[in-house]
């Protein structure tokens, strides 16, 4: 009986189950728990099965990636997310390649690397070498030690082009004949790792999580590579549903922003300023106070709240919860849009609200949202700016152009949170600040939060 091969299909089930839960706020937590037992089993079966394995080395390492994922998670802030997936990922992908490589340099030289073996251990050096220098690329564009602008250069996509002739001739060449010619095997990870830097870098700050997003997927095939490379079922399996979950949160966002794939790898997007026509627009804004907000909420009858990537930035979840709370005790309805790539990363705005236990049934996706807002008195918007920009729907000239937005225009009344007038991740101005029905509020959300809670119960 293969029993390691049996630990992998049962921790094949775990990850799946666990991917399943993930789709929920509400069984998220128990889904990731799952999941990590999965991974657990696949660890130990591995470690069983290789009864020779240095479990000295093992320690170090385990010691040394431990510590340096404490010291990450614990100092990392929700709106780093992004950065931190993309260290990960380039981990990732650099772990894969190096165990393709330690594989190839401790057997090229007796002829045991069979053709398919030298290409899966290209292709896995390949993919893994790209994943971990654009990952680390992605990570200097979210953290500004890199220009968040397309960074260009004259002829730089036929370059890319003879970069990628080079890798498959020089793939070919090894494959075909040249297995013991180190300097063919160098030449790809030199040329692997200038491709991860030459295709991260045109690609604009605004663009880089669905970059992140698609490494996380290119590290999950590096790593099923690398599975095939060690002919270990668990690892294949592993990287395949890493590749194909990466692949399918791209997708999410790439829907979300209403972007292909290819527009956002090769459209040389950045961070535009003042491009479109109602951007450059000049907008006469109403600016009010807490106690006014107070009084129009006091009010109204239905509330919806936005949430954006300036309350992740506030902390306000917590705030948020209570004037929610306050206006439920006063007899109102609450509900939460939730715009598909509000924040930072798909998801961002649930697990935020889902931290400040904030009910789940009030958590409402874009398409169940927007016909609530024409009834709705009033909209609250949250340190959120694009993904309530009207332009997104009329605007030809916009970069945010047919990105579907909340219509949070359409309520009776929109009060605006944000601290200046300052735009957002896009770069543009929005519209909706200087509309007939938008009152702007300005101020850090989660002070602002507060006054307003207080406001509210002195009412
Ligand atoms: P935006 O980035 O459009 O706007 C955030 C707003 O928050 C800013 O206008 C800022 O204005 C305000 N803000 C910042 N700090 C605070 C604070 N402390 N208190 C109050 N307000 C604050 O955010 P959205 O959530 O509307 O949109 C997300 C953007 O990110 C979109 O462009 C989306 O395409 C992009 N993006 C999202 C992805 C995802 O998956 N979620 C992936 C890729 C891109 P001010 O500085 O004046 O306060």
């Amino acid at each position: 009986m293969d029993y390691t091969n049996l630990a992998y299909v049962f921790s094949a089930v775990l990850f799946i189950l666990g991917i399943k839960r993930l789709s929920s706020p509400k069984t998220a937590r128990n889904g990731n728990a799952i999941a990590s037992t999965g991974m657990l089993v696949a660890i130990i079966a591995t470690l069983i099965s290789f009864d020779l394995l240095d479990y000295k080395l093992i320690i170090i390492g385990m010691g040394i990636g431990g510590f340096i994922g404490i010291l990450f998670a614990t100092r990392v802030e929700m709106t780093q997310m992004p950065q931190m997936v993309a260290i990960f990922n380039g981990f990732g992908g650099g772990a894969s390649a190096l165990i393709a490589s330690a594989e190839y340099l401790t057997n090229y030289q007796d002829n045991s690397l069979s053709v398919f073996l030298v290409i899966t251990i290209t292709l896995s050096v390949f993919i893994g070498t790209l994943t971990l220098t654009g990952s680390f690329i992605a990570f200097g564009k979210l953290q500004g030690f890199i220009s968040g602008q397309p960074i260009l250069f004259p002829g730089q996509q036929p370059f890319n082009a003879l970069l990628a002739v080079g890798i498959v001739a020089s793939s070919y060449l090894l494959a075909s004949g040249d297995v013991e010619n180190l300097n063919i095997f160098y030449t790809i990870i030199a040329i692997s790792a200038l491709m991860g830097i030459t295709l991260t870098i045109p690609i604009g700050g605004a663009d880089m999580p669905v970059v992140i997003s698609l490494l996380n997927s290119y590290s999950g095939v590096a790593a099923s590579a690398t599975g095939f490379v060690l002919m270990n079922n668990g690892l294949i399996i592993a990287g395949a549903l890493v590749g194909a979950s990466g692949l399918i949160l791209t997708n999410i966002m790439c829907k979300g922003m209403n972007r292909s794939l290819a527009n956002v790898i090769f459209g040389a997007m950045g961070v535009p300023e003042e491009t479109s026509k109602s951007s450059g627009k000049q907008i006469n804004i109403k600016s009010s106070t807490t106690d006014e907000a107070a009084m129009i909420l006091d009010a109204a009858d239905k509330v919806i709240v936005v949430p954006g990537y300036g309350l992740a930035v506030a902390q306000a979840q917590h705030a948020v919860r209570e004037v929610a709370e306050q206006l439920e005790k006063m007899g109102k309805k609450v509900l939460y849009a939730i715009h598909p790539v509000a924040g930072r990363m798909p998801g961002h705005m649930n697990v935020l609200l889902a931290e400040a236990n904030i009910p789940y049934e009030q958590l409402k996706d874009l398409e169940e949202v927007n016909s609530e807002f024409e009834d709705c008195d009033v909209a609250i918007v949250l340190g959120a700016n694009d993904v309530v920009n009207p332009a997104a729907r009329h605007d030809t000239s916009s970069p945010i152009y047919g990105m579907p937005i909340l219509d949070v225009d359409k309520s009776r009344t929109v009060i605006v949170n944000k601290r200046t007038m300052n735009p957002g991740f896009a770069g543009i101005q929005n519209e909706l600040f200087g509309f007939d029905n938008t009152v702007m509020v300005f101020g850090d959300a989660k002070e602002m939060l507060t006054t307003l809670h207080k406001d509210l119960k002195e009412l």
